[in-house]
């Protein structure tokens, strides 16, 4: 596959007549993070790489984290490099010089050649987008044609997505309903979430039950801090967060034993209420005495997160990533990674924060809902400049600055399928409570909007996860004076109709196989030779597709799950967990359900006995509970039960790291309950003794190494209970734009 995607070739010389003195500095070569995962290093291909000569802007590091192992090139999670196309220099080397130098720059699978010329400042001037060319259509190997009847879509609850969807279904020469229809559609697109239509039974819907409260900030933040008690190195891209109110004493005890310490430690920390979006009551904080922690006469949740200070700036002004994720399948996990996606700019320019500067929303938050009123918001007509631009155009300009763009991106597929392995065990809960075994359900898949911030090492932080990412595809502009109107906006258009399109394309579902389909039931795990080895492979004829370009969509998951599959514990815990929970529907164990597990499992004996175990169950649900003020259900969530799982693990296994604690007492449950999960599948999710990289416990920071992140710290304390909470049932957000 990684010939299909071509690396960037960018020439050293045009390197000189791209570079941008104005942004020297702009990355750091002193503040170098190790980066923790060997598993995802990508080695730069050296015919493809930026150039080795470039004095002109020597504070660029070449390549990153000098101490990062680097595998084998099978190791690597995209070395071919996928989004960035390819630039095509023609010219004779003496004109290259030349600011105005124009090249091309071919994205593959976009479909889109880009042709520009390098200004003086290095931006690089989009001169026209050309159409896809022939050829890369034939890249997708598709099938010969044959008539078939269109695929059928209920466009009826699509809100906000409405006019990407109708333009991808035209492209596509599907049949739109925007009434909805009586008989069965074959996708079902809905605006908000999986229940926007209530009593679909058949065919496909573009969302997951669970999708919109698991990604709500509380909740990502608590299954992202599991996963980083179990590996903290692989986890490190998340910043320290802590969630309020319920852990405003660690947070403010922390904070105060830091500046404690060393009087020249200041960290600077942002505040996110938990059903915000869109920046909407966001604000920054220096000392825990400024969080407003009552709103009216409750405490409201919200995530208190260490503030990346270092951005990479771009034209001196801090922007975030969004980076559309499809995915297509929970089970067996299939996750496709848009190779275009937006970058966002804030409208003033950045400057570490202080006292004075804290309250400048348009300084530190790239949000476009909060930009936008800024006077310096320019609306974009080309893909390169404005306020929000293409994600291509800005990794093109950092390569023509010596950015190793590779290693970047490869950085960003890694932080996605790790977050996606996330969130994904209590994903599997919602789904069989919606749509358990046996019951018709439609099957489901989902774009998501990861936002993604570089650090001024270039290292990739994940910010948040949007269960709707906006898919509009229009801004609102004043067209005269106090007259405002939607106008189309080309950079949403470019980029958004082909995620959705290309998403269509690939859950066409009479290329869909149906081994997937049965598969999507029941908590067992995927069977790795029923997963298509190319599934962009798969489509219809190039006559039927109406002349479409080649997937946007590329494949990280299957195709990494050699190097990602070894973090997936907690969805093991989760099998166990459904396994239990008995009544359909159900989405917590009861104290029965729990006894049966410990019995089935053997684990109680002399020193643990069932009196202690109805302890353990008892104190470790009171608390859940408490954490959750307003939650109805009665019984251990998912989360609750990880923790009952971890502190059975320590008790048994005293000698070895929680990792090992954990994969050994799965190892034993699952020889004790026997065949559900077959060989092939314990195998294949097994977190082995022999791990592919080196087992360190310590957390690592992502700016100051004195903050450590409240979990393991509570498990330092005690060994006793951790404290999380089941995410709670609430209003859904709607289609929003970040
Ligand atoms: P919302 O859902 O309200 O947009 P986000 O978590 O995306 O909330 O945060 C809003 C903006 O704040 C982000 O787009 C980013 O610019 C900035 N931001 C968020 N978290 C951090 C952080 N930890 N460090 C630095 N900037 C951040």
């Amino acid at each position: 596959m990684s010939d299909r995607y071509g690396n960037v070739r960018v020439q050293v010389e045009q390197m000189k007549s791209l570079g941008d003195n104005a942004e020297k500095g702009g990355v750091d070569t002193e503040e170098r993070l190790p980066v923790s995962s060997p598993s995802v290093s990508a080695s730069p291909d050296p015919s493809s790489s930026v150039p080795t000569d470039a004095s002109s802007f020597s504070d660029i590091p070449k390549q990153r984290g000098k101490s990062r192992s680097r595998p084998g090139k099978d190791d690597k999670p995209d070395s071919d490099g996928s989004l960035l196309g390819s630039v095509v220099p023609a010219p004779a080397v003496k004109n290259l010089r030349s600011p105005e130098y124009a090249q091309t720059l071919l994205i593959k699978g976009t479909g889109k050649i880009l042709q520009g010329k390098s200004e003086p400042n290095g931006n690089y001037l989009t001169i026209h987008a050309s159409k896809k060319v022939q050829e890369t259509r034939r890249e997708d190997g598709l099938k010969p044609s044959r008539k078939r009847r269109p695929v059928t879509v209920d466009t009826s609850k699509a809100k906000t997505s409405l006019e990407a969807l109708k333009l991808s279904i035209k492209q596509l020469k599907w049949k739109e309903f925007p009434m909805g229809r009586r008989a069965a559609c074959d996708i079902y697109w809905h605006g908000v979430s999986f229940h926007d239509n209530e009593n679909i039974v058949s065919g496909q819907v573009n969302k997951f039950p669970g999708m919109v409260e698991m990604l709500r900030k509380v909740n990502l933040s608590r299954a992202v801090r599991t996963l980083q008690e179990l590996f903290p190195e692989e986890y490190d891209f998340y910043p320290r967060s802590w969630i309020l109110p319920e852990e405003y004493q660690q947070f403010s005890t922390q904070i105060r034993m830091v500046k404690e310490n060393d009087a020249a430690v200041n960290p600077t920390f942002i505040v996110k209420p938990d059903g915000g979006s869109q920046g909407d009551g966001i604000y920054l904080i220096r000392d825990p005495s400024d969080l407003k922690l009552m709103v009216g006469s409750h405490a409201k949740q919200a995530v208190v997160q260490e503030y990346i200070p270092k951005p990479l700036l771009i034209d001196k002004l801090k922007f975030d990533i969004r980076l559309y994720v499809l995915i297509k399948s929970m089970e067996p996990l299939e996750i496709y990674i848009a190779k275009e996606g937006l970058t966002r700019f804030c409208t003033e320019p950045y400057q570490e924060p202080s006292q004075k500067n804290l309250s400048h929303v348009f300084m530190h938050l790239t949000n476009y809902s909060l930009n936008v009123h800024s006077g310096n918001f320019v609306h974009s007509d080309s893909q390169s400049t404005g306020s929000k631009r293409t994600l291509s155009s800005v990794l093109y300009r950092l390569a023509a600055k010596g950015v190793d763009i590779k290693r970047v991106w490869s950085d960003i597929i890694a932080l996605v399928i790790k977050t996606v392995i996330a969130v994904v065990p209590e994903l599997r809960v919602y789904y069989q409570a919606d749509i358990p075994p046996g019951k018709p359900g439609p099957t489901c898949f989902q774009i998501l909007g990861f936002d993604i911030l570089l650090m001024k090492n270039l290292k990739p932080v994940l910010l948040e996860v949007n269960s709707n990412p906006s898919m509009r595809i229009e801004h609102e502009q004043e067209v005269a004076p106090g007259v405002f109107e939607y106008v189309p906006s080309p950079v949403d258009e470019e980029v958004k109709v082909g995620v959705i399109r290309d998403t269509l394309r690939l859950m066409d579902p009479l290329n869909k196989k149906p081994t997937i389909t049965s598969q999507a039931r029941g908590g067992g795990y995927e069977h790795m030779e029923d997963i298509p080895l190319d599934p962009e492979s798969q489509g219809r004829s190039p006559d039927e597709m109406g002349n479409l370009p080649s997937l946007c969509l590329k494949q990280v998951y299957p195709k990494y799950t050699k190097q990602f599959n070894y973090l997936r514990l907690v969805e093991r815990i989760a099998a166990l967990f459904i396994r239990f929970l008995g009544v359909k529907g159900n989405m917590r164990l009861g104290p029965t359900a729990f006894r049966t597990f410990i019995r089935t499992c053997k684990l109680s004996n002399s020193n643990f006995t069932m009196a202690s175990v109805d302890i353990l169950y008892i104190d470790i649900t009171r608390r859940w509970s408490g954490a959750v003020p307003d939650s109805r259900e009665a019984g251990m969530g998912l989360q609750a039960f990880v923790e009952a799982f971890f502190y059975l693990a320590g008790r048994r296994f005293k000698s070895l790291v929680l990792k090992e604690q954990v994969v050994s007492l799965l190892e034993l449950c699952e020889a004790q309950l026997g065949p559900q999960l077959s060989v092939e599948d314990r195998r294949s999710l097994s977190c082995s003794r022999a791990l592919p990289r080196s087992i360190k416990t310590q957390s690592v920071c992502l700016t100051n190494p004195r903050l450590n992140s409240p979990a393991p710290q509570r498990r330092a304390a005690s060994q006793d209970y951790r404290l999380h909470a089941r995410p709670k049932p609430r209003t859904l957000r709607a289609n929003v734009e970040n």
